[in-house]
């Protein structure tokens, strides 16, 4: 008897502690799951962001800026900084669905066309055009490879100078 009824103490012991332990537990999966739901909103709005980011500059052919591109948003999305719009085009470059266009002591501009075409950058207005070159560049590369041997795969060409409404001014 006694050693029966010492038994039936110690399962209400380990009850007694079991019972703050899966509290606890409960406590502790509810945290995480409040802070995996925080995590995934925060990402969720963070590529929401990104995604009007790269939106806005796939819908113009003027290869604008980070200060332009935020301007451009900022009244639709009020809680958006100009840190915000650089940070998310450096990731946007990085993974390969934008490309920035600049020339020496001027600000990158973006592009949302990302196959190899040639640009001209105005020293005066500082605006970036697309230039068709590409059957003279096809032209360039299999004279590259004739020449010297080499399987030319991409390239980046840059003219400057000045544009027809600078010129006319
Ligand atoms: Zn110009
Ligand atoms: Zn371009």
């Amino acid at each position: 008897m006694l050693h029966l009824s010492g038994q039936k103490n110690y399962i209400k012991n380990s009850l007694q502690i079991k019972k703050p332990m899966v509290y606890l537990i409960r406590k502790l999966r509810m945290i995480t799951d409040f802070e995996r739901d925080r995590h995934m909103e925060l990402k969720r709005n963070k590529s929401k962001k990104r995604e009007a980011i790269y939106d806005a500059l796939a819908r113009v052919t003027c290869h604008p800026t980070a200060e332009m591109l935020y301007e451009s948003l900022k009244d639709d999305y009020p809680e958006l900084s100009l840190g915000t719009v650089y940070r998310n085009l450096t990731v946007l470059e990085e993974e390969g669905r934008v490309k920035s266009v600049s020339h020496e002591g001027g600000h990158a501009h973006y592009d949302a066309r990302t196959e190899p075409h040639a640009h001209f950058i105005c020293r005066n207005c500082q605006s970036v055009m697309d230039l068709d070159l590409t059957d003279k560049t096809t032209k360039l590369y299999k004279c590259i490879e004739d020449n010297c041997g080499f399987k030319v795969e991409n390239h980046s060409l840059c003219f400057t100078g000045l544009c027809k409404n600078c010129l006319n001014k």
